[in-house]
């Protein structure tokens, strides 16, 4: 018996097929999405995947699970919020189904990966968490909350989302409409922009962290400490309403090692100036569990190198 799942990313889509009883990967795939030639080609990827991948494996799917960017509106069944915007207004689930002739499950990547987490991965090793928070820094930037082993999908299917709060007032338009969004600060293209702004000049965002690293460069640095703050002020103030148990943090930007470090550090300035150690914060523990990043289960890592 094997699950397979699909990880829909705005720049690739990867297919994994596990073996269901010891979720061991049987096999893994994955193949450009090319989001630029619209809606119907997405699709038609996903299916020209799922029959590459059959064939290594001998099978055809029963069913699949699709993890995909923004969310699935309940009333109108139509695609929400995904910045694969072609995306956006469209009836995916309907459309996948009558394409692949079998049932799909749809669900927003951050919550799958939040969920996987928290069960299977990261989570393991904090059975008493209550509140877990899995993030998404990369392309974009997103979340999933899950409580006592259970997706908060909210009433608008946005629950555990961080990534358009307003970070920055008057900062940069973001697809949403709104300005200043944390996604449009602290994501893997928004600080390569950043970088592009200071110095006329376009890096990728691991060259700039080297360059940091290396002390070689100012303006990297600047793009690090622009990270670093934001983080902190992002996070904490999410932190402070939810108060988890466990953060684990996927995607291109999440593998910085600084966010563990120094960024942690930001982070613990920002939340315990409000008195001294609260009493909701006495028994708090922290695993950011950067180790299980490595291998993810359902590919949601996003990985700034291979944009
Ligand atoms: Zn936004």
């Amino acid at each position: 018996m094997k699950t397979w799942g699909i990880d829909l990313g705005g720049t690739k889509i990867e297919c994994a097929v596990l073996d269901a009883e010891t979720l061991s990967v049987v096999e893994r795939q994955r193949i450009p999405t090319e989001a630029g030639k619209g809606y119907g080609h997405i699709l038609s990827q996903i299916s020209k995947l799922i029959g590459q991948v059959a064939q290594n494996v001998g099978e055809m799917p029963a069913r699949i699970g699709l993890a995909t960017p923004g969310v699935l509106q309940p009333e109108t069944q139509t695609m929400k919020n995904c910045n694969t915007t072609c995306m956006n207004g469209r009836r995916m689930l309907e459309d996948l189904e009558e394409l692949l002739k079998i049932p799909v499950r749809l669900a927003n990547d951050a919550n799958c990966f939040a969920l996987a987490e928290a069960l299977m991965g990261a989570g393991k090793d904090f059975p008493g968490a209550e509140v877990v928070w899995g993030i998404i820094m990369g392309t974009g930037v997103g979340g999933g909350l899950v409580v006592n082993q259970k997706i908060i999908n909210g009433h608008h299917g946005i629950g555990g989302e961080w990534g358009h709060n307003i970070l920055e007032d008057g900062g940069e338009l973001c697809y949403c409409n709104k300005q200043g969004c944390v996604e449009t600060v602290i994501s893997g293209p928004a600080l390569e922009r950043a970088y592009e702004k200071l110095t006329g000049t376009a890096l990728k965002l691991n060259e700039i962290i080297d360059r940091h690293l290396a002390s070689s460069d100012v303006h990297a640095s600047e793009v690090v400490e622009r990270l670093l703050e934001n983080y902190g002020k992002a996070l904490s103030s999410v932190i402070n309403i939810i108060d988890p148990s466990l953060i684990v943090i996927g995607g291109g930007v999440g593998n910085i090692d600084l966010l563990y470090t120094e960024g942690y550090e930001r982070i613990k300035n920002i939340f315990l100036t409000t008195g001294n150690s609260p009493p909701q914060y006495a028994n708090l523990f922290w695993g950011i569990a950067q180790e299980y990043l490595e291998q993810p289960y359902f590919g949601t890592k996003y990985s700034i190198n291979n944009r």
